[in-house]
């Protein structure tokens, strides 16, 4: 079976201050039933993660350069995330992929210094509402994860997620349907690809999931978890998220 993820992506959200939300979870649940990550802004994965010690919440970087260190002004590179005790890295995030004009080939590249690290890349993709509009969904998702997965992949160093970028921030949440007929053919792709490796990659929805549509969201086949923006920036919010993953 795939491992369970319920995944919190701060974005650039967050100062010291917030840090009592991520420790007001860990104490929340000390036993969640699955898997569950933190991902704040750069300037907090060192706090972060001595928070955290001790806790079964990971913590995690939002993107790393592919390079391990060099004149790369604002970058922060795997090695620096591991330092600061990530253990995972989101990667080719849509807002990365738009605002940073990041590729395919470029997310292969940083996956690859991510498990130079030992670190797991969480591996984003997701087509534009324009895309979807178009028929192009399921062509787009299929195109962006053969460029944007290495070849080393394996179910224990990549978690995959699904994140339409029209439902990103919005509100909109794909039908059930939608959810499944991508899902389902991101499997289909990763096992013929990956063989046994691609059937235990973990496949994670992303896109305005809150604690009222998780349970359903859960429900899908080919779901093992999410990637949860605005709803993981307070406990109150993510604890029933992280439970209904537990429960499905
Ligand atoms: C995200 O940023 O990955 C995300 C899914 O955001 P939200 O949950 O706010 O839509």
């Amino acid at each position: 079976m795939p491992t369970k993820l319920a995944a919190g992506n701060w974005k650039m959200n967050g100062i010291a201050a917030n840090l009592a939300e991520a420790e007001a979870l860990a104490t929340a649940l000390p036993a969640p039933g699955c898997e569950v990550l933190i991902c704040p802004p750069a300037t907090l994965i060192d706090r972060l993660s001595t928070v955290l010690a001790g806790s079964p919440i990971a913590t995690g970087g939002q993107d790393c350069h592919a390079a391990a260190k060099g004149a790369h002004t604002g970058d922060t590179s795997a090695v620096m995330l591991k330092d600061a005790g990530a253990t995972y890295v989101i990667l080719g995030h849509s807002e990365r992929r738009t605002d940073h004009d990041e590729t395919d080939a470029d997310v292969a590249a940083k996956s690859e210094a991510a498990w130079a690290e030992d670190l797991i890349a969480v591996i984003c993709v997701g087509e534009t509402e324009a895309e979807r509009d178009a028929g192009d969904a399921l062509s787009v998702v299929a195109t962006q994860l053969a460029g944007s997965i290495p070849e080393a992949a394996t179910a224990a160093n990549t978690v995959i997620a699904y994140e339409p970028v029209w439902a990103i921030g919005t509100g909109r949440v794909p039908t059930t349907e939608q959810i499944a007929e991508v899902h389902n053919d991101m499997r289909r792709i990763l096992s013929d690809r990956f063989g046994a490796e691609g059937a235990e990659m973990s496949l994670l929805y992303g896109g305005s999931v809150k604690a009222g549509n998780a349970a359903e969201i859960f429900g899908v086949t080919n779901v093992d978890g999410a990637l949860v923006g605005g709803a993981s920036l307070k406990a109150a919010d993510f604890q029933p998220i992280v439970e209904a993953l537990a429960a499905s």
